[in-house]
């Protein structure tokens, strides 16, 4: 089906959703929100149950994008609507604590052996303002370093080099500080040290240099999105050690690996980590914790120390309630599961011929995954920027069309708890089928 005719089958197919977005554009500047735009218009979603979406107009698709990924379990687990049905008969909220954030808080610092204490708020983008505002008062220093691809959210300090031109970027072993959005402020690009993410030693190198200045490290771990080069997680590890420069990982995607999330599997021990999605179980959520020391700054029963965390809806019971709940079913059979999933949908990726003659890759960890128009899956931003994106609106049209709901960019989907080797088998099917047509057209 060519480009005119795909486009045409879905403006018929998901008229309510044109409608439903027309009138969305009326009144919120392109709808909702950035990130769920797709041309021609975003489908609209009448519900969710299990692994399975049904938009407006009844058409029903595998979830394979589980809002941003955060939907681990599916959609309606039975386990989270019980918790969040309880917690709503005690109200919603009360104006003081309700015990339901101790009972998640515990579980967190049970689970990741480097939480001492940890603080809720309502998104990885907060997650990641107050621990890196916990690292600058701690160190007394203001420099940060991140990662360049890396994605910390948006607010100011973190949103710099997330996607730059690469003709802006400077030197790929030493990457200039490129502003991500119009607006923020001059300053924030002076502030911060960008790090080659497939160049550990170049990276390491720059830590080394700057010490004196770095209050702290982030690192997103782009997994399911970037293939990491293992020796990553350890170098940038004992470096910020050695150099007295604080490590801050950002699970909040990368939590969804296992029991004690992505730093547990890398075999290390971050001062701080910054967590979001799964852990609210599906309602809006940030966390952030580490060490006691540090945490302990915003403990105001022990005196002022100048830091300071709080926000009306911060540690909201009934995302407390869901996130425990989600937590709670994450067992390790959970996790095997889904890392079984992971493992067919590469094995099933890896078979396919059309991919071998399309120039197509991917990464896959755990149950995250992303698709690429690249002979070789991305292991920096700068392979990245080079994979071909032009076909990737075509491809992501094919999976809809036969049923399969990704992000639209492809990168970061996520398959989930409810899902079968049969699902991941069709996706492989659809995947295969949807490359053949973009090579017959
Ligand atoms: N950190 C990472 C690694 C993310 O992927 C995201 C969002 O996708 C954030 C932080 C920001 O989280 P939120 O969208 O909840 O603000």
């Amino acid at each position: 089906m060519a480009a005119r005719e795909q486009m045409h089958a879905y403006e018929t197919g998901a008229a309510s959703s044109r409608e439903a977005f027309e009138q969305a554009a009326a009144v919120m500047p392109g709808g909702p929100k950035g990130a769920y735009y797709f041309a021609p218009f975003p489908l609209y979603f009448e519900r969710g149950e299990g692994a399975r979406l049904q938009d407006l107009d009844g058409s029903t698709y595998l979830d394979c994008a589980n809002h941003h990924t955060s939907q681990v379990l599916g959609h309606s687990h039975p386990a989270v609507r019980d918790a969040v049905d309880a917690q709503l008969n005690r109200g919603i909220v009360l104006g003081g604590p309700t015990g339901a954030e101790t009972a998640l808080a515990r579980e967190l610092c049970d689970r990741v052996e480097s939480l001492d204490r940890v603080r809720f708020c309502n998104s990885g983008t907060e997650a990641t303002l107050h621990a890196v505002r916990l690292a600058r008062a701690a160190s007394g220093k203001s420099l940060i370093a991140k990662f360049e691809g890396g994605y910390h959210g948006s607010h100011d300090a973190v949103e710099i080099s997330v996607a730059p031109p690469v003709d802006q970027a400077g030197d790929p072993g030493a990457p200039s500080a490129v502003a991500g959005v119009a607006g923020q402020s001059p300053s924030a690009t002076e502030e911060i040290l960008v790090l080659p993410y497939d160049d550990v030693d170049a990276a390491t190198r720059l830590i080394e240099t700057h010490a004196d200045r770095l209050a702290c490290i982030l690192l997103d771990p782009k997994t399911g999105i970037l293939a990491s080069p293992s020796e990553l997680a350890g170098a940038v590890s004992e470096t910020a050690a050695r150099c007295g420069v604080l490590l801050i990982v950002d699970e909040v995607v990368a939590f969804r690996l296992g029991r004690g999330g992505w730093q547990e599997q890398a075999g290390i021990t971050p001062d701080l980590t910054t967590y979001g999605k799964l852990v609210g179980g599906g309602f809006p959520i940030g966390a952030f914790g580490g060490r006691a020391d540090l945490m302990d700054r915003l403990d105001m029963t022990r005196g002022a120390s100048g830091s300071h965390q709080s926000g009306t809806f911060s540690a909201h019971p009934v995302a407390m309630a869901a996130g425990l709940a989600t937590l709670q079913a994450l067992t390790p059979d959970a996790f095997g599961h889904l890392d079984a999933l992971g493992g067919r949908l590469e094995q099933g990726l890896a078979s396919m011929n059309s991919a071998r003659e399309s120039g197509f890759s991917w990464v896959v960890s755990g149950s995250l995954f992303s698709l690429y128009f690249a002979d070789q899956p991305p292991r920096g931003y700068r392979d990245l920027a080079m994979c071909r994106r032009e076909s990737n609106g075509r491809l992501f049209h094919h999976l809809l069309k036969r049923g399969y709901y990704l992000s639209h960019s492809l990168g970061m989907n996520a398959l989930s708890l409810p899902m079968t080797m049969a699902d991941v088998d069709g996706l492989v099917d659809a995947i295969d089928q949807g490359l053949e047509a973009l090579r017959a057209e």
